[in-house]
């Protein structure tokens, strides 16, 4: 008889980047024959991929190493956190590893050290797609690590360091065996994305019959070819992001630019080491949208950034009234240990942040629930998340899972998680849509 398979909890935290991480650690596991555990309890061996970006992100991974240890002991912490893993030996001596981030053969072998592989060829058949922590008809798709900017507020290049590019041929192989295995949307994210290839020249590597050069606009178009919705994240405003627009307007890749702009403010941009003239990035907006009428752009603004003014966010929000983009999110400037930026200006006081975001996001409601009423009546493919017995919840293409807002659908024939089905719009909400399956 066989052996029992050693049995694996894990616990993933942080951004769509470390979960990327996790499945290709659990890809490795589960291929050696590992289990994956549904408690931490009974498990022989815990892992926590955890994230360090914010200092209350380090709390929740430090609380999720804690209650690790509390239930079962043997715990391995790798991800963001354990690049400086002084501060988690500290609070927890007895760990059995502590690894950093995209140490996959250092887990790996942390684990084999703590629970050696009980593995049967015969029985252990990964499914083709890999372990999926997310739902099986999107995934990430992580074409590069680290990042060769060098904004203020970030120290996420001193924790993963400068660009590196996977070979486009490699992101392409494992973008058709995801659509092989069922994958209906891909969601392209790295630190850059716009800045795909830099590091290596843009390199051409052989994917089907042909050469592909690992530039942002060669991976996207060859993207678009494997018939499943492309989304474009984490975008750098570079000028050669222009040429992606016409993909979007033939339909070859989603008409969605998530393209985090941080502020508008040109003194505020500069603090922060960013790309600084909004009026020319305004321009460029409008020249997109001419090119692409229906392109929808997320980004994310900084309010409370050390010295920013009362009148430098007035800027900010002038600019977002101008600019009119389609999904927004907002955060209060968090200090991270380690950045620059605090040492900039003074700091902003927490009721003022917390004040600045709630103006922002009243303005950004506003501008939202003009631009979803004007989709009322409107006929739009919706990939489905859930579906219930007579109503689904899903996404049209100008929204990405978890950050944007949901179509929720009724149906009279029935629907599947993963189907891309024609939604007449009926209702709109600030953020969601309503309609009817046709
Ligand atoms: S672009 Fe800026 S915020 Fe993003 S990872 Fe690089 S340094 Fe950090």
């Amino acid at each position: 008889m066989n052996a029992p398979a050693p049995k694996i909890s894990f616990v993933s935290l942080g951004c769509p980047k470390a979960l990327v991480d996790s499945e290709r650690i659990l890809t490795h596991l589960r291929a050696e024959g590992y289990e994956l555990a549904r408690r931490h309890d009974g498990a022989d061996v815990v892992i926590v991929n955890t994230c360090g970006f914010l200092d209350s992100a380090k709390a929740e991974s430090l609380q999720a190493i804690g209650d690790a240890m509390a239930e079962n002991g043997r715990v391995i912490v790798t991800g963001c956190m354990g690049a400086q893993p002084e501060e988690i030996r500290e609070k927890y001596p007895n760990l059995l590893a502590v690894t950093g981030p995209q140490a996959y053969e250092s887990v790996v072998a942390a684990v084999h050290e703590a629970v050696p592989p009980a593995h049967d060829p015969f029985l252990d058949l990964v499914p083709p797609q890999g372990v999926k922590l997310t739902p099986r008809h999107y995934a990430y798709l992580k074409i590069s690590e680290g990042c060769n900017n060098r904004c203020t507020f970030c120290i996420i290049p001193q924790l993963r360091g400068d660009l590196v590019s996977r070979p486009a041929g490699d992101v392409l192989r494992e973008a058709e065996k995801l659509v092989k295995a069922g994958v209906r949307e891909l969601l392209v994210v790295s630190q850059d994305t716009s800045a795909y290839g830099i590091d290596t020249r843009y390199a051409a590597s052989p994917w089907r019959d042909r050469e592909v050069r690992a530039r942002f606009y060669d991976l996207a178009a060859a993207l678009g070819e494997l018939g499943a919705w492309v989304r474009l994240h984490y975008v750098y405003p570079y000028p050669h992001v222009d040429e992606v627009i016409p993909l979007m307007a033939e339909g070859r890749i989603l008409p969605y630019l998530d393209m985090p702009l941080q502020h508008a403010s040109t003194a505020v941009l500069r603090r922060m080491r960013r790309p600084g003239n909004q009026e020319k990035m305004l321009e460029r907006i409008r020249a997109w949208r001419a090119t692409c009428p229906d392109l929808a752009i997320r980004s994310t603004f900084i309010v409370g950034f050390p010295g920013e003014t009362e009148a430098e966010f007035e800027e900010l929000l002038a600019w977002l009234k101008e600019a009119r983009l389609e999904r927004v999110g907002c955060f209060q400037y968090e200090p991270v240990r380690g950045a620059p930026a605090n040492a900039l200006g003074e700091a902003v006081p927490d009721a003022v942040k917390a004040e600045r975001q709630r103006r922002f996001m009243e303005a950004q409601a506003a501008i939202s629930l003009r631009l979803q009423k004007a989709k009322v009546g409107k006929r739009l493919p919706v990939i489905i998340d859930e579906a219930g017995p007579t109503l689904a919840r899903g996404r049209s293409k100008y929204d990405a899972p978890e950050i944007d807002g949901s179509v929720h659908v009724a149906f009279r024939r029935p629907v599947r998680v993963g189907d891309i089905v024609t939604v007449k719009i009926e209702r709109a909400d600030t953020y969601d849509l309503h309609g009817t399956a046709v």
